[in-house]
């Protein structure tokens, strides 16, 4: 299979599995959004969305934000991890919003990448999923699953968001990025897989006949062609 046909039925099989996959953090508007999206960094959906119920009913906008110090932010998130940093933030992009935008929320890339605690991949969220601008923030399901599927090999997650844009068509990119996070969380785990074990890689590799990870010999390290499953370098070392 060529990339081409490989992301067309990655893009296929994907539409059947998750036909309208829903935005995985609670929110009411694009602020709440983007607060959801920055607490989620090194944290689950799952513990933010038990977390933003109760931060939101004491300050759903930017303003209301500004009436809670920091330390109150902090005590609030700290569930999410890294709250002196995420309260700070908050609270920084919050004035800024009030001061700058009204209190609206920016709606280039470029401007909401200027705030507070919001990177690349936070303001791509936004954009994709509050404006609907076509956008494709990879993190790193996303990038794991990208490699595993023969679709990039680039080595940080904006490679791989270049490699990901010039394969699909723009008009998928607002689904599809969810879909792959969806099929990464369910399917293809961080935890690794030696690449035979789902229909989407045996479709992909139909010419894999073993597994991709390393042989369980102590003292071998085979290395395998990641599409084919032919050994591609060997040797005998003690690890
Ligand atoms: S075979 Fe393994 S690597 Fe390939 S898609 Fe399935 S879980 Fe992911």
């Amino acid at each position: 299979m060529t990339k081409k046909e490989r992301a067309a039925h990655v893009l296929e099989r994907l539409n059947q599995l998750y036909p309208e996959p829903a935005v995985p953090l609670d929110h009411t508007d694009t602020y709440t959004l983007l607060i959801a999206v920055l607490l989620s960094a090194q944290c689950t959906d799952k513990r933010v969305n038990l977390t933003t119920p109760f931060l939101f009913s004491k300050a759903s906008t930017p303003r209301d934000m500004l009436k809670l110090s920091i330390e109150e932010i902090q005590s609030i998130i700290r569930p999410c991890g890294l709250s002196p940093q995420k309260a700070k933030a908050i609270s920084g992009l919050s004035r800024i919003l009030v001061e700058k935008y009204a209190g609206g929320v920016p709606r280039t890339l470029e401007e909401l990448e200027e705030l507070p605690g919001v990177g690349h991949k936070t303001a791509q969220v936004v954009m994709a999923q509050a404006y609907g601008v076509p956008s494709f923030p990879v993190d790193t399901h996303i990038h794991r699953l990208a490699h595993r599927w023969g679709l990039s090999d680039g080595r940080s997650v904006e490679q791989t968001e270049r490699d990901l844009k010039s394969t699909f068509p723009e008009s998928t990119w607002n689904k599809l990025h969810l879909q792959i996070i969806y099929y990464g969380r369910e399917h293809c785990t961080a935890r690794g897989c030696d690449g035979t074990v789902c229909e989407i890689c045996t479709t992909l590799f139909p010419r894999r006949r073993l597994p991709i990870k390393k042989a369980s010999h102590p003292t071998k390290v085979v290395k395998r062609n990641a599409q084919t499953g032919k050994i591609a370098r060997k040797t005998s070392k003690k690890s």
